[in-house]
């Protein structure tokens, strides 16, 4: 179910901890570990699943918001929940893989140390590949095509190039400071800028 659709995840003291899909955020909601937060008239309505579940039942907001069809009705994707259990649930370790590897060097070639576009941008190990060298978080740094053929299949030292950062496992993800500057919902506004 990839509809692209966000949802704002705050912990118990209305911070915001996460940024996930429809999937997680529907069964947070189902397994009780969160609730929904609605913002309505100035003010925010908190509801739990089965009080969601009804309010999307009958409610006139479901014009023009983001709707999922289950098996009975429409539901409305929350746009925040508040969770009700503890944080961990969502301390999840950060995966691996390049747009969190993007996220992590903040779009910057590790090397020459200069910000890109995305598709700019490789996926450069450290200790090449045929050399043993591991995809992971301590071996991968994001690089630009020009440093990254320069390099070749070489270590840095061998290239007489240094890098900008030891290349190190994100502690988690995050989100809160990769939403800055990206257009966010406007629910989401009043939470985000409660952080700062
Ligand atoms: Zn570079």
């Amino acid at each position: 179910m990839d509809t692209g659709y966000q949802t704002l995840v705050l912990n118990r003291i209305w911070q915001p901890v996460n940024v996930v899909g429809v999937e997680r955020a529907f069964s947070l909601l189902s397994l009780d570990h969160a609730q929904v937060i609605y913002a309505e008239d100035e003010s925010f309505r908190v509801f739990n699943s089965l009080a969601w579940f009804d309010f999307c039942r009958e409610t006139e907001a479901l014009k023009g918001a983001r709707i999922i069809h289950t098996v009975s009705q429409q539901v409305i994707v929350p746009s925040v929940l508040l969770l009700r259990s503890y944080d961990r649930i969502l301390l999840q370790e950060m995966k691996f893989n390049r747009q969190n590897l993007l996220e992590r060097d903040d779009y910057r070639c590790q090397y020459c140390g200069k910000s890109f576009a995305p598709k700019e941008l490789n996926m450069d190990h450290v200790l090449p590949k045929d050399r043993g060298g591991g995809t992971s978080w301590e071996n991968v740094v994001t690089s630009c095509i020009r440093c990254n053929s320069k390099k070749s299949n070489r270590l840095p030292r061998e290239a007489g190039m240094r890098l900008l950062n030891e290349p190190k496992r994100p502690a988690r993800r995050p989100f809160v400071s990769s939403l800055y500057g990206r257009p966010v919902e406007k629910t989401w506004e009043h939470f985000l800028q409660a952080k700062k």
